[in-house]
C-alpha cells in the first residue's frame, strides 16, 4: 500500500484516484487513516456550502445547475460534492448513486461527485464527514459542497461544518412556514426558494421574510432569500454569485465551529483507543453483581 506520505503528495497534486484512496481509508476510520489526516495540508480558505432541506426539494439538481454554472463562467475551477444523504438508497458510496449524480459532469476532470455512507453516525451526517473535508481541502478543490437532507440532526451538524448553509424549500412547504423549526431559523445563511416556476413562491418568499424578521428580532442580519427554478436555470447565476461572496464565516463562528471540530476529533480518538472488547466484557460481568450502576461503572473504567 502507498504510504501516508506519498498520498498526501499526490493529493497535494489534485490526483482524483489518490483523493478516493484517501476516502475510503478514512470511512474506514483505520489506523493509516489518522496517519494520513495528521500529515494532510487543508487549506482554511476554500469555502464550504452546506446543502440542506426537506427531500425532493431540489438540491442535487441546484448543485448541478451551480456546477455547469461555474465551469462555464470559470475555466479551470475545481468543485467538489459530497453527497450525505441517510434518506437516499444510493447513499451507501455505490457507484449507481455517484454516476447518477455525476450526469452532465462526468466528463469534467474538475468536478469530483462523492456520496458518504452515514453508516452507524445516529443524526444524519456521516461521522467522517469533517475528515473527508479536509481531504478534498488538501486536493485542493475551490469550492466544497456538501449536501444533506435536513432531518433531525444533520441540519445542526452541517452548519457545524459549513462556512455558509443553504436551506432549500420549495412553494409547497409555504403553509407550513409558521411551524418551520427555529432551528432551521438557526443555522440558514441563506434561503433558497427553490421550484419557484410553480404556483406560490412569491408568498413564500413574503412570509418566510416575514417570519423571519419576527423571529430573529430587530436589529439581527437579514438571511436573504433567493428564487431559484434548478430546472429552468433560474437564478443560479444570483445564487452562484452569492456562494462566492458570502461564504466569509464570522471569527465568533470560526472559533466554534474549531472547537466543535476538536471535540469530534478527540472523542474519535478516544473511542479508537478504548478496547471495546474488554469493555463490553467488564460490563457484562459487573451487571451481574447486585448494586449494579452504569454510570458507576463508567466511571470506574476510565479512572486510572
Ligand atoms: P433532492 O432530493 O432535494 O436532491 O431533489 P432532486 O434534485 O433529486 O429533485 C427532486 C425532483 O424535483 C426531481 O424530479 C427534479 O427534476 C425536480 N426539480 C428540481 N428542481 C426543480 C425546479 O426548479 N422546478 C421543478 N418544477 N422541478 C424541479
Amino acid at each position: 500500500m502507498t504510504n501516508p506520505k506519498q498520498l498526501s503528495d499526490y493529493l497535494a497534486q489534485g490526483d482524483q484516484r489518490s483523493l478516493a484512496r484517501c476516502i475510503t481509508l478514512v470511512e474506514n476510520g483505520s489506523k493509516e487513516a489518522f496517519d494520513l489526516l495528521s500529515i494532510v495540508q487543508p487549506n482554511p480558505n476554500i469555502p464550504v456550502i452546506g446543502i440542506t432541506g426537506p427531500p425532493g426539494a431540489g438540491k442535487s439538481t441546484l448543485v448541478n445547475s451551480i456546477i455547469y454554472h461555474l465551469s462555464q463562467s470559470k475555466p479551470n475551477i475545481r468543485i467538489a460534492v459530497l453527497a450525505v444523504d441517510p434518506t437516499s438508497p444510493f447513499t451507501s458510496g455505490s457507484l449507481l448513486g455517484d454516476r447518477l449524480r455525476m450526469t452532465g459532469h462526468f466528463n469534467n476532470p474538475n468536478v469530483f461527485i462523492r456520496s458518504l455512507a452515514t453508516r452507524g453516525h445516529l443524526g444524519g451526517l456521516s461521522g467522517r464527514t469533517l475528515e473527508v473535508v479536509d481531504l478534498l481541502k488538501s486536493a485542493p478543490y475551490d469550492i466544497i459542497f456538501v449536501e444533506t437532507v435536513g432531518v433531525g440532526q444533520s441540519e445542526v451538524e452541517i452548519a457545524a461544518l459549513a462556512d455558509l448553509t443553504v436551506v432549500v424549500l420549495v412553494p409547497e412547504a409555504g403553509d407550513e412556514i409558521q411551524t418551520i423549526k427555529s432551528g432551521i431559523m438557526e443555522i440558514a445563511d441563506l434561503f433558497v426558494i427553490n421550484k419557484s416556476d410553480r404556483d406560490g413562491a412569491d408568498t413564500l418568499v413574503a412570509n418566510l421574510k416575514q417570519t423571519l424578521s419576527e423571529k430573529m428580532g430587530a436589529g439581527s442580519v437579514d438571511i436573504p432569500v433567493l428564487k431559484t427554478s434548478a430546472q429552468e436555470g433560474k437564478g443560479i447565476i444570483e445564487l452562484s454569485n452569492h456562494l462566492f461572496t458570502h461564504h466569509n464565516s464570522s471569527p465568533i463562528k470560526r472559533k466554534r465551529m474549531l472547537i466543535n471540530k476538536g471535540i469530534r476529533i478527540a472523542q474519535d480518538l478516544l473511542m479508537r483507543r478504548m478496547d471495546q472488547d474488554d469493555f463490553s466484557n467488564k460490563l457484562e460481568l459487573e451487571s451481574q453483581k447486585p448494586g449494579f450502576n452504569i454510570y458507576k461503572f463508567v466511571e470506574g473504567y476510565f479512572r486510572p
